[in-house]
């Protein structure tokens, strides 16, 4: 570009030789005419400056300033259609401090020029050649670049980094005029399900649609940038209080809930939103940031379709389990789970009759972490349902091992049931291993049947005509336990640890147990009896028949390689414990 404006810059100076020299002959004529109409074919805007005054211009220019040649002839340059700043600009150009510059100029539209200077002599005096060139398409594509960059292609918000910028912007302005400013971040509640269900083209038109409603719902001076899927910002520059900001927020999340039509399609969404303020809360952007995501994090927490504000007591905790959530997905992304096996024996024969699988994660840092830590975690994330998978498919690629046939239990999610495919899930396991289904046991917790029971239900039904078991666990816990053993197709209970612990001080708990086995076998249901720690518990349990137990006493969870050295051990050890027990307890 600056070689091109040099070439015609060129010309300029062969152009603007002086007439007197030129008007001689009829062959100075004919070279004056040439350079004239040279000068005309550039594309470029040609100017001989003298004195200030235009002392000759080409075609181009006269178009671009649009004046005839009459009117531009001895007119002062910087009254060309230039604002103020263009027009000093230029002035310092004429004095020769400045080379290049660019400019804007008014012919009908505003135009960008850029301008290239020249000093000469001009029939003796010293002129300057000034080249325009209009590049004003150039820059009209530069700022739709610079639009592209700083806003979201969707809804015409600005993106991330714009928004960044504004609040660090913001947040400086806010230091010096004493202002507080709300940082306010909201998110759709189950977007994704809108994206699963209706597609990913009504997803789309939901989020423009949900712009315009935080538009509409925000105070004028507002900044709202969308973040990234269906997290969106807003910035409220000056602001009176919390309670404003909050009722903004509040405002803005009532909108957003309101039914919304998106083709023909009705959708019922929701948001969350969490509120920070400067300077109370904190002064640093970044901070700000992680504050009102807190929030936002804990208004999901409390029900959804609400507005939480940050609370400095919450971000410690929230960071840990920020932190401990990320570490729980690189440890499902890279394997680092591992499972344990606990024994469960049929009481009087002490036959080892199957195992129970149970997740555990050792991190690097944390040590054990128990499942009671992570597997919440896993559930209000989503990650459960790659973490089920795997347990599924690692369960059974062990239980092939087994050489007597023992039976293995896994533990299902209630997100396992909602989401996800577990039967076919199941059934990729037990293939893929050469399982038999009947050795298989899936153990849920009433939590499966409480929110959707016809789909529970379902699911359950298909499981087992895989021909899977299926067992329900710490029952006696719940409220409805005996309502779900009418209508659901169980095989097995599991009574739970909290009946066990203590039994021999606890008469009670005793009756208990003896019911539930007893209404268990009149259904035809088997039974476990969990978390038996020592010989009094088993003794305190008194006769049972046709029960198989679970817990410390026989054995902890086992790795994978101390398995077979369980199962090798003289099986009258464990007969012992077991059939011992009875045979103490009958005399
Ligand atoms: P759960 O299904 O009731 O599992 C039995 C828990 O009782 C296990 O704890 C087991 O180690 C413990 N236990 C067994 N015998 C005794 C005993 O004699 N005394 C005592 N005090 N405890 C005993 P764990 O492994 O910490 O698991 C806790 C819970 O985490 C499980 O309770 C289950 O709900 C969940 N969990 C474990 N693994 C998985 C998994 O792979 N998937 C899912 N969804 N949940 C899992
Ligand atoms: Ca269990
Ligand atoms: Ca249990």
């Amino acid at each position: 570009m600056v070689a091109l404006a040099g070439v015609v810059v060129g010309y300029a100076i062969a152009w603007a030789v002086p007439r007197c020299l030129l008007t001689n002959s009829k062959r100075q004529r004919a070279e004056r005419a040439r350079l004239e109409a040279l000068a005309n074919a550039t594309f470029e805007g040609l100017v001989l400056v003298r004195n200030t005054l235009v002392a000759e211009a080409n075609m181009r220019f006269l178009d671009m300033v649009g004046l005839s040649r009459e009117d531009l002839i001895n007119t002062p340059l910087c009254k060309l259609g230039l604002d103020d700043k263009s027009a000093s600009t230029l002035r310092t150009m004429q004095s020769g401090e400045q080379k290049t510059c660019q400019l804007r100029m008014r012919s009908g539209d505003d135009i960008t020029v850029q301008v290239q200077a020249r000093e000469m002599d001009y029939e003796g005096e010293p002129s300057l050649i000034l080249a325009f060139r209009d590049v004003s398409s150039e820059e009209r594509t530069r700022a739709r670049i610079m639009h592209m960059a700083h806003h979201d292609a969707l809804t015409g918000l600005p993106n991330r980094a714009r928004f960044r910028e504004s609040l660090e912007h913001e947040l400086e302005r806010a230091w010096v005029t004493h202002d507080e400013v709300a940082l306010m971040f909201f998110d759709l509640d189950r977007f994704k399900e809108v994206n699963d269900v209706h597609g990913h083209a009504a997803g789309d038109a939901l989020l423009v649609a949900v712009a315009e409603r935080i538009l509409d719902s925000l105070p004028e001076g507002a900044i709202a940038s969308r973040l990234s899927g269906d997290e969106f910002a807003v910035i409220l520059p000056r602001v009176d209080s919390r309670l404003e900001a909050t009722t903004i927020a509040e405002r803005v999340v009532d909108n957003v809930a309101k039914p919304a039509t998106i083709g023909a399609v009705h959708l019922n969404v929701s948001a969350s939103g969490g509120v920070t303020m400067f300077p109370l809360d904190g002064e640093d952007p970044d901070r700000l940031m992680n504050q009102a995501d807190q929030a936002l994090y804990r208004a999901k927490h409390q029900g959804r379709n609400c507005v939480a504000e940050f609370d400095p007591q919450m971000g410690r905790q929230m960071q840990e389990k920020r932190m401990l959530e990320s570490d729980l997905a690189m440890a499902i992304e890279d394997e680092l789970l591992d499972l344990h096996f606990q024994p469960q024996a049929h009481l009087g024969s002490g036959d080892i009759v199957g195992f129970e699988a149970l997740v555990r994660w050792h991190d690097d840092e944390r040590g054990f972490v128990p499942p009671s830590q992570f597997i919440q975690l896993a559930e209000e994330t989503g990650q459960i349902l790659r973490l089920g998978q795997w347990v599924i498919e690692r369960a059974c690629r062990e239980a092939v091992n087994w050489t007597d046939g023992q039976r293995v239990s896994i533990n299902v999610s209630p997100a396992q049931f909602k989401q996800g495919n577990l039967v076919l899930s199941v059934e990729r396991a037990l293939r893929s291993a050469g399982l038999d289904p009947s050795r298989l046991e899936i153990e849920i917790t009433e939590g499966v049947l409480i929110d959707d029971e016809a789909r529970a239900l379902t699911i359950l039904r298909r499981l087992k005509d895989l021909g899977v078991g299926l067992a329900i666990d710490d029952f006696g816990t719940g409220f409805a336990s005996l309502n779900y053993l009418r209508s659901f197709p169980f095989d097995k209970i599991k009574i739970d640890r909290s009946f066990i612990s203590g039994i021999q001080n606890q008469p009670e708990a005793r009756i208990i147990v003896h019911s539930t086995i007893d209404l268990a076998h009149q259904l035809g249901m088997g039974v476990v009896v969990e978390g038996v720690e020592d010989m009094d518990e088993l003794i305190a349990l008194g006769d049972l028949n046709e029960v198989n137990v679970q817990g410390y006493l026989l054995a902890r969870p086992l790795t994978r390689g101390a398995i077979k050295d369980f199962l090798a051990s003289p099986p009258d050890l464990r007969a012992e414990i077991l059939a011992g027990a009875s045979a103490v307890r009958r005399a």
